[in-house]
C-alpha cells in the first residue's frame, strides 16, 4: 500500500486566533455535507438569491450587482481592478500596509499609472492626503483603500473619502476583506462604488468565496469600456448574467461552498448584525486590555484600532515563532506574525465571527501567562 493511501485526514482541532481563517460554526460544517445539484438547479438558484438578499443586507448597500465570486478574497481585489481599469488610466491608492501594497502590484498588472499615497505601517493614510491626490488627479478613474488592513491592525477612516469620490468621476474602491461581518462597512452611505470580501474572516465561514458589490454608477463604467474585460472568469457582466435574472451559465456554482456561506449568513441575521458588531467591539477592547495587562504594547495607531484584528508588539525577550510554536503545539491555538518588515516584530490576534468569544480571550492570555513566566 502507498503511503498516501493510508492515514486520516482528521487534523488537530485548533482555536484560530490568527488574521483568518477564524473557526467555524458546526451549522456551516453541516450544510456543506447538503448533496451537490446542478449550476441551474432551482434550488441552488434559490440559496443564490438568499446570499445575494443577506449580503445586501451586510454590505448596507441597494447595488442591484452584490454576489460571490467564486474565489477567495483575493479574487474580489482582481476583480475590483481588472473590471473598472483600462490601461493607461490613472488609479490613487493609500498604501500603508501589506494588502494596500497589494493593491497597487494589481493595479500595474492591469496597465494603470498608480499613484501612491504613501502611508506609516500602523497608521492610517490620513484622508485629506488621499483628497488632495485625487485634487491633484481629477482624471483618476478610480481610487482605493484598505478599511481592515490586516497586516498592521488599522481602520481606515472611509466617509470623507467616499464623498468626495461621490462628488466626482472617481470610483471609490474598499477592501473589506477582514471588517466585513466583524465590523461596520456601511457601503452606500459612505459613498463607496465596489467593495468585496472574503468568507474566511469576518463571517467565519470556510475560505472560498469572495462577497462583491458594485454601484451602478460603477457597472456603467464596465458596460462603456473601450476594451474587453480581460479577464473572463472575473468578467462582472457576465457574473451579472448568472446571477441576475437570466441565469445564463458562465461557470459551475460551487455548490458546497454556496450552502456553507448561506448558513454563515443566516447565523450573523439570526444573532443581529448590529448585535454581533457589538460583540466584536466589546470583546476586542477586552482582549487589548487583557494584553496590555501582560505587558504587552499595541501596534496599531491609537483611535484607528481595529475590534476583530489587535497587534501588539512581540516584547523584546521574547522569542517570536518559538512562541507561536508552543501555543499551536501545546495549546492548539494558532496566532499570526507580522507580514513583510513587521515579521518578527509583531503579532496578529483575531477575535472574527466564532472565534470572537470571552472564553477565547481567556484561554489565549492563560496559555501566554504560562509560557512567559
Ligand atoms: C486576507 C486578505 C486578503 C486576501 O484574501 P484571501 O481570501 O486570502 O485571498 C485581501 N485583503 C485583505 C485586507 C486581507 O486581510
Amino acid at each position: 500500500m502507498e503511503r498516501w493511501m493510508v492515514g486520516e485526514m482528521k487534523p488537530t482541532p485548533r482555536l484560530l486566533m490568527g488574521p483568518g481563517p477564524s473557526n467555524v460554526h458546526y451549522r456551516v460544517y453541516q450544510a456543506m455535507l447538503t448533496p451537490v445539484i446542478g449550476y441551474l438547479d432551482p434550488e441552488l438558484l434559490k440559496c443564490m438569491d438568499d446570499i445575494k438578499e443577506m449580503l445586501k443586507r451586510l454590505f448596507q448597500t441597494k447595488n442591484e450587482l452584490t454576489l460571490a465570486i467564486s474565489a477567495t478574497g483575493s479574487s474580489g481585489m482582481e476583480a475590483a481592478f481588472v473590471n473598472f481599469v483600462e490601461p493607461g488610466d490613472t488609479v490613487i491608492v493609500g498604501v500603508n500596509g501589506f494588502f494596500a501594497e497589494r493593491m497597487t502590484e494589481v493595479a500595474d498588472r492591469c496597465g494603470a499609472r498608480v499613484i501612491r499615497v504613501e502611508g506609516e505601517w500602523g497608521k492610517i493614510v490620513e484622508p485629506e492626503r488621499i483628497i488632495k491626490a485625487l485634487r491633484e488627479h481629477p482624471e483618476a478613474k478610480l481610487c482605493a483603500v484598505v478599511h481592515a488592513e490586516t497586516s498592521t491592525g488599522v481602520r481606515q477612516p472611509l466617509e470623507d473619502i467616499g464623498a468626495h469620490c461621490q462628488r466626482n468621476e472617481t470610483l471609490f474602491v474598499v477592501d473589506a476583506v477582514t471588517s466585513l461581518g466583524a465590523g461596520e462597512v456601511k457601503v452606500d452611505e459612505w459613498g463607496i462604488d465596489v467593495c468585496y470580501s472574503c468568507t474566511q474572516k469576518g463571517i467565519s465561514v470556510p475560505p472560498g468565496l469572495s462577497p462583491f458589490t458594485a454601484s451602478s454608477r460603477a457597472m456603467e463604467v464596465v458596460r462603456t469600456r473601450k476594451t474587453k474585460v480581460p479577464s473572463f472568469y472575473l468578467d462582472l457582466l457576465k457574473l451579472e448574467n448568472y446571477w441576475g435574472e437570466e441565469r445564463i451559465y458562465h461557470h459551475t456554482a460551487p455548490a458546497s461552498m454556496l450552502y456553507a456561506l448561506r448558513e454563515g449568513l443566516r447565523i450573523i441575521f439570526e444573532e443581529g448584525l448590529e448585535a454581533r458588531l457589538q460583540r466584536h467591539q466589546i470583546l476586542g477592547d477586552k482582549l487589548k486590555m487583557e494584553l496590555e495587562n501582560l505587558g504587552f504594547k499595541q501596534f496599531a495607531q491609537e483611535g484607528y484600532r481595529l475590534s476583530m484584528l489587535t497587534s501588539v508588539h512581540v516584547p523584546e525577550k521574547v522569542d517570536d515563532a518559538k512562541t507561536r510554536m508552543r501555543l499551536l503545539n501545546e495549546y492548539k491555538i494558532e496566532i499570526g506574525g507580522g507580514l513583510g518588515h513587521l515579521k518578527g516584530k509583531i503579532w496578529r490576534i483575531g477575535l472574527m465571527g466564532e472565534t470572537c468569544r470571552l472564553q477565547n480571550i481567556h484561554l489565549l492570555t492563560g496559555a501566554l501567562k504560562e509560557i512567559l513566566k
